[in-house]
């Protein structure tokens, strides 16, 4: 009698514990939906990551230029949506030297689970050492920079869909922007946008096109920014080297939530 009653009372907690589980991950999926609404602004925590050597003029000038990133995005939405409010609001972090080895994702399960773990603990590294609050961010985004090299990194990793963003650039005086477009790349990674750009790294067609009605297509004016490039002919692209080139395509704004 007395086993069967510890048994009710071990069941009981265990489907409390679920349920509450259960609301905790239900409100989290509905608030990182919600972000996609564009009712209101986004906080964005902009936290600059650098690695030994990188010149501090470029990262002063890349620090002075993120507004112009915010007013770039605005912009775009105003294409889709003339009374939204504007999309982002960075608040900017660092520079902080990178201490903590960037995560790298895995495949497998055993895989995930570390990549969560090195992520958790970069992030909190991160966060502690430049002052970012737990809470109150729509988004964190880290923008690691190297200085050039031969390789001429440019990757990101970055949860579909999550909390996190992180991006790598290479930095010199010449790649301030392109820097900060690979960050708003992997910011909308973050709300749900995909890759536009193939096994070859070339734009899809049409989907990485920011003008895929435009007549002639070639050259298109834009690079769009899930694609990365700017195609300059059906083989042939470029390396956008201003902000200014920046733009938010019809499929990258179907995926935002920006249009339907
Ligand atoms: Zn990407």
């Amino acid at each position: 009698m007395r086993s069967r009653r510890a048994f009710v009372v071990r069941v009981a907690l265990l489907l409390a514990v679920l349920v509450v589980v259960l609301v905790y991950a239900a409100h989290d999926v509905y608030s990182r939906r919600a972000r996609n609404a564009w009712r209101r602004t986004l906080d964005v925590a902009f936290v600059l990551v650098v690695e030994p050597g990188v010149d501090a003029r470029a990262v002063d000038d890349l620090r002075r230029r993120v507004p112009d990133l915010a007013e770039r995005l605005a912009v775009e939405l105003a294409r889709y949506r003339p009374d939204a409010p504007r999309p982002f609001a960075f608040t900017t972090y660092g520079p902080t030297p990178l201490a903590v080895p960037l995560p790298v994702p895995g495949d497998d399960l055993a895989g995930t689970l570390r990549y969560a773990w090195d992520l958790h603990r970069f992030t909190s590294d991160m966060d502690g050492r430049a002052g970012i609050p737990a809470r109150g961010f729509d988004a964190r985004l880290y923008l690691v920079l190297d200085p050039p090299s031969e390789r001429a990194v440019v990757e990101g990793m970055s949860e579909e869909g999550g909390r996190v963003g992180i991006a790598r650039a290479e930095l010199d005086s010449g790649s301030v922007d392109l820097a900060l477009f690979v960050a708003a790349h992997e910011l909308c990674h973050t709300l749900g946008a995909s890759d536009h750009y193939g096994p070859d790294g070339r734009a899809l067609v049409p989907s990485g096109l920011a003008e895929p009605d435009r007549v002639p297509l070639y050259p298109q004016a834009f690079a769009e920014i899930m694609a990365r490039n700017r195609p300059l002919s059906a083989t042939n692209e470029a390396r956008p080297e201003s902000l200014a080139e920046l733009a938010v395509g019809p499929s990258t704004a179907r995926e935002l939530g920006w249009s339907r």
